[in-house]
């Protein structure tokens, strides 16, 4: 019963990043991993990696020319980062609300109990990334595991997801 209504809304994938200052703070990914089983996400896809500069430029190219843009790029090559695929019913505005606001002060203010709000340390370093929308979602994906399918898992596991199975 509990399950039906759980399973009432769409199920979703959507991208989980831990960025270097993430990885490199002892506890962010212990509170991470308390988020995802409180909050009954699954752990589709994960893997360390680090960006080489150009990924960098890459992923982030929509902030090309924005002040912020030349740090950004430097501090997300930095270091490693562990990346997810998380699934869930609305997982995608589910795991923003999570990670808390882009900006630190609005994080620490609005969202204290969120990733962001708890370990943010500047607007830049601010612990993770998770995808805006679904379109983000299918993109972002692609683009850190580029061998997985969106649309592909949707159609093959998906069933089996709802089913419990
Ligand atoms: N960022 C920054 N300064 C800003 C806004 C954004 O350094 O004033 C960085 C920050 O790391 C952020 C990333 O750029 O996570 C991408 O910005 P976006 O607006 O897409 O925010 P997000 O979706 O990550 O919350």
């Amino acid at each position: 019963m509990l399950l039906t209504a759980r399973l009432a809304k769409a199920l979703q994938l959507t991208l989980a990043v831990v960025k270097p200052d993430g990885m490199a703070h002892p506890l962010v990914l212990e509170a991470l991993h308390q988020k995802i089983l409180d909050n009954s996400f699954v752990i589709v896809k994960c893997k360390d990696l680090a960006w080489k500069k150009q990924d960098s430029e890459k992923f982030y190219v929509e902030h090309a020319g924005r002040f912020f843009y030349q740090r950004l790029v430097e501090f997300m090559s930095s270091g490693p980062m562990r990346a997810y695929v998380l699934a869930r019913e609305d997982a995608v505005s589910h795991w923003r609300e999570l990670m808390g606001p882009t900006k630190v002060f609005r994080a620490i203010y609005t969202s204290p109990a969120s990733l962001r709000g708890q370990f943010g340390l500047t607007d830049t370093r601010n612990t993770t990334h998770g995808s805006d929308s679904m379109e983000s979602a299918r993109r972002e994906i692609g683009f850190f595991f580029p061998e997985f399918s969106v649309e592909a898992w949707m159609q093959q596991e998906e069933p089996a997801f709802r089913a419990g199975r």
